[in-house]
């Protein structure tokens, strides 16, 4: 439920256009050019308690405290404001759970906040009308609460992360999904979008389609995101995970290679570390089943490498064991404090065992980190069907990788120079990945982009996503963080 507060609400009168401030009824006496604020179903804040909350994400790399952050209540106070914003010339960023790390979604005018929108609308048969600040890890515990028992299709590693959040990023089945379904972006029927003009607008795929695609992966750049209607399908009763550690490269591959096609896995994915540790591989390959049935364990290990441990967990347990690992480190670690310059790269499926040629020897284990991990996710190419987010060409292969260096320090203050030289290392790394292996950023991490790279990077979408900026946010209010479409904070700064 929205926090209401109608202290702060009353607080917060106007903004200044002249002294470019927000005026509050302590800041002094209305001026005659005032611009009173919307009314609003939500609350606005200026403390500075609520602005340094925002003025961070989990990356901790940079910074930028908002001017005002705003709690909404209603999509109608997202579109009050972003037309209030977008005349008063006052930049506005939205964000879920701010789990970004290079600030994509820091403003330093206004910052909406849209977990405060959480009510799922409505569940099942096959989709879900949920709003977007609503959590992945709530809406499945809701939608496996039915009967029958329901779950998103494609669900990321962490599932504390919002609807809208990995929706303006793709969303990679990191725990469910990505053998035989799309991203999340593929599993999504209909949005409702707060656009740059201020406008609530609807749009699918056979209405306002250019607003629907310039959403889907979009990093929040046309619109923001406040309603979602996503594809539901049946839920398996348990997981079984056969997990399987390599010191060879050479087996862990091919052995990835089988279990992607083998009948009877569902899910897979691996994680890597750097060169020397035992294992340096391991594979995570996951079957659902209902019981009594049971998976071949012989079909689906016939001819592996490696000898597997093997968890058997109720499907929920499955969904939330990364929950499980990031959320106690939270508590012991102060993990969302730490600083990380993530690095994530899509690549052709026929590249990933050459690129590891290229990048692993390179890697020491301050590049991964106590707390961080190397991961790589197969994605089927034919189910990934969005224009955006960008992905790999072919390179003759049905797969494509994601694959991920999510460093982690080990303390909030590393030694000088850490994040500099993990940001270092990370445009190296992009270049390479770029020129040599086919790869194409997944912009959830710590890469500087300028202008070029993102036209570039958008390649044959460019036109099409750039009609769409002009078209919803004509006067570039929304989302500067990532630099798309200029750099940023050059536009109406507040
Ligand atoms: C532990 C962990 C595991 C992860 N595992 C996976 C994984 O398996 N697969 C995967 O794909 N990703 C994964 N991610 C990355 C994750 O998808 C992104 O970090 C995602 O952006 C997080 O969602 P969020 O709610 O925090 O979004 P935010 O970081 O808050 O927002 C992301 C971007 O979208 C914009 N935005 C946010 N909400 C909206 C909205 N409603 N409308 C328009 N724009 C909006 C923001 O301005 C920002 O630019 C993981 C991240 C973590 C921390």
């Amino acid at each position: 439920m929205p926090e209401r507060n109608i202290e702060s609400i009353d607080k917060v009168i106007g903004f200044d256009p002249f002294a470019k401030q927000w005026i509050t009824v302590e800041s002094g006496e209305p001026r005659s050019a005032l611009a009173p604020i919307p009314p609003l179903d939500g609350v606005l804040a200026v403390d500075d308690e609520s602005r340094d909350a925002a003025a961070v994400d989990l990356g901790n790399l940079s910074s930028e405290k908002p001017s005002a952050v705003l709690r909404p209540g209603s999509a109608r106070d997202v579109a009050a404001m972003v037309a209030f914003c977008r005349e008063q010339g006052i930049p506005v960023s939205s964000r879920g759970q701010a789990h970004t790390t290079f600030g994509q979604g820091l403003s330093r005018g206004l910052l909406i906040e849209n977990r405060h929108l959480a009510r799922i609308h409505s569940l099942g048969p096959d989709f879900a009308e949920v709003d977007a600040g609503v959590l992945w890890r709530d809406l499945t515990r809701a939608a496996y609460d039915q009967s029958p028992r329901l779950t998103p299709p494609v669900l990321t590693g962490y599932t504390g992360l919002t609807v809208g959040g990995t929706l303006s990023v793709g969303g990679v089945g990191g725990i469910v999904g990505g053998l035989r379904t799309g991203l999340q972006v593929d599993h999504v029927r209909e949005l409702e979008v707060v656009t740059g003009t201020g406008a609530i607008e609807r749009c699918s795929p056979t209405h306002r389609s250019d607003l629907f695609h310039a959403m889907l992966g979009g990093l929040g750049q046309c619109g923001i995101i406040t309603k979602a209607t996503i594809d539901l399908v049946p839920a398996a009763e348990r997981a079984r995970t056969y997990v399987l550690g390599y010191t060879d490269s050479g087996t862990f591959f091919r052995d990835l290679r089988t279990v992607i096609d083998r009948v009877g896995v569902d899910h897979v994915y691996a994680e890597f570390v750097a060169p020397g540790a035992n294992p340096t591989f391991t594979l995570l390959a996951t079957s659902f089943y209902d019981s009594p049935s049971a998976p071949d364990d012989q079909a689906i290990l016939d001819g592996l490498g490696a000898s597997p441990e093997i968890e058997d967990r109720g499907y929920m347990d499955h969904v939330l064991s990364i929950d499980n690992l990031i959320d106690p480190l939270c508590e012991t670690e102060g993990w969302d404090r730490l600083v990380k310059p993530w690095f994530d790269t899509w690549l052709p499926g026929s590249r990933l065992e050459d690129f590891f040629t290229d990048i692993h020897p390179t890697l020491t284990p301050q590049d991964i980190g106590p707390y961080g991990a190397g991961l790589i996710y197969p994605q089927r190419r034919s189910h990934a069907t969005r224009p955006l987010p960008r992905v790999p060409e072919p390179h003759g292969s049905e797969w494509m990788f994601v694959v991920d260096i999510n460093t982690v320090s080990e303390t909030p203050d590393p030694e000088p120079g850490f994040a500099d030289s993990m940001l270092a290392r990370n445009e190296r790394l992009m270049s390479l990945t770029r020129e040599r292996h086919g790869g194409v950023l997944y912009p959830i991490g710590s890469v500087r982009m300028t202008e070029p790279e993102w036209r570039e990077h958008y390649g044959e979408a460019w036109d099409d996503f750039r009609s769409a900026k002009e078209r919803y946010d004509p006067d570039h209010v929304l989302t500067p963080g990532p630099g798309v479409f200029g750099a940023p904070g050059t536009v109406g700064e507040a």
